[in-house]
């Protein structure tokens, strides 16, 4: 009797325990799927429709290269350490890059591989390319290594270093239209990637998506760097990404308060 009396009790203290640990699997496991879905597939660098965010033709802040000397620099290249990268520190050729507002930074060319003839134009070709990038990427890069190698572009913030391959690669984001928007990417990372230690994270986490699949899959890595590049299209040059943008702002509205919030100097983007 007491048995019998007890035994549904229990059964239904069990039910209970169940069923609460099946509604509690159910919300993390709908809060990750939905942590975890994303606007577009791979990187927004590799989305056609962002290719013209930053085009040729567009204003740049370049103001001069100059020559300053040879010396050892250090940056990092992925082929060293059987292609899992290394600090590396070669003899390389030093240029002061300046641009119109003041900002000045280092561009160093690897000497191997390169004829000392062609890198006054390499350092001004880049050099451009890095003037059309806004103030507050620009001014968190303080040096911009320039490698011959088929590997892929980087960008680091504890050195605040990008690193700029000649090669496949080059060729690869030069034939795809990409190249300006790649190097935004690489930039934010060695600008703004101190933003995870401070409050990105909470922001993010307000978000029922991420704007890729390349920031879903490296949430501490390059969710700033994927998310900064469609902020400022969004922003900035609304005009070229027009079909995009209810779905952004539906999908990372959070993000983009963060960056609003944050007011960073845009120059030489302009409101449109
Ligand atoms: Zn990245």
């Amino acid at each position: 009797m007491n048995y019998s009396k007890t035994k549904p009790t229990v059964s239904l203290k069990r039910i209970n325990k169940i069923t609460l640990l099946t509604i509690m699997l159910f919300c993390i496991n709908s809060r990750s799927i939905s942590q975890n879905a994303f606007v577009y597939d791979n990187g927004t660098n590799w989305q056609s429709c962002f290719y013209d965010i930053i085009k040729s033709s567009d204003p740049s802040t370049f103001k001069s290269v100059s020559f300053e000397t040879k010396k050892y620099a250090e940056m990092w290249d992925r082929d060293a350490n059987n292609n899992r990268g290394a600090w590396i520190n070669p003899k390389s050729w030093i240029f002061r890059l300046s641009y119109v507002d003041g900002i000045e930074s280092e561009i160093r060319i690897r000497q191997l591989g390169f004829k000392k003839d062609d890198i006054m134009n390499l350092a001004k070709e880049y050099g451009k390319k890095m003037g059309q990038l806004p103030y507050c990427l620009r001014k968190g890069v303080k040096y911009i290594n320039i490698l011959k190698s088929d590997a892929l572009f980087g960008g680091n913030n504890s050195k605040h270093s990008i690193e700029i391959t000649i090669g496949k690669t080059s060729e690869l984001y030069n034939r795809t239209g990409n190249m300006e928007e790649i190097l935004f990417h690489e930039a934010t990372h060695a600008a703004l990637d101190n933003l995870y230690k401070e409050n990105w994270i909470p922001y993010r986490d307000k978000d029922s998506k991420f704007i890729s699949k390349y920031a879903a899959n490296n949430p501490n890595r390059e969710d700033i760097s994927e998310s900064f590049l469609v902020y400022v299209a969004l922003n900035f040059r609304s005009d070229r990404v027009t079909s995009e943008m209810s779905k952004i702002k539906q999908s990372i509205p959070n993000r983009l308060n963060f960056f609003k919030n944050k007011d960073l100097n845009i120059f030489p983007f302009s409101k449109k």
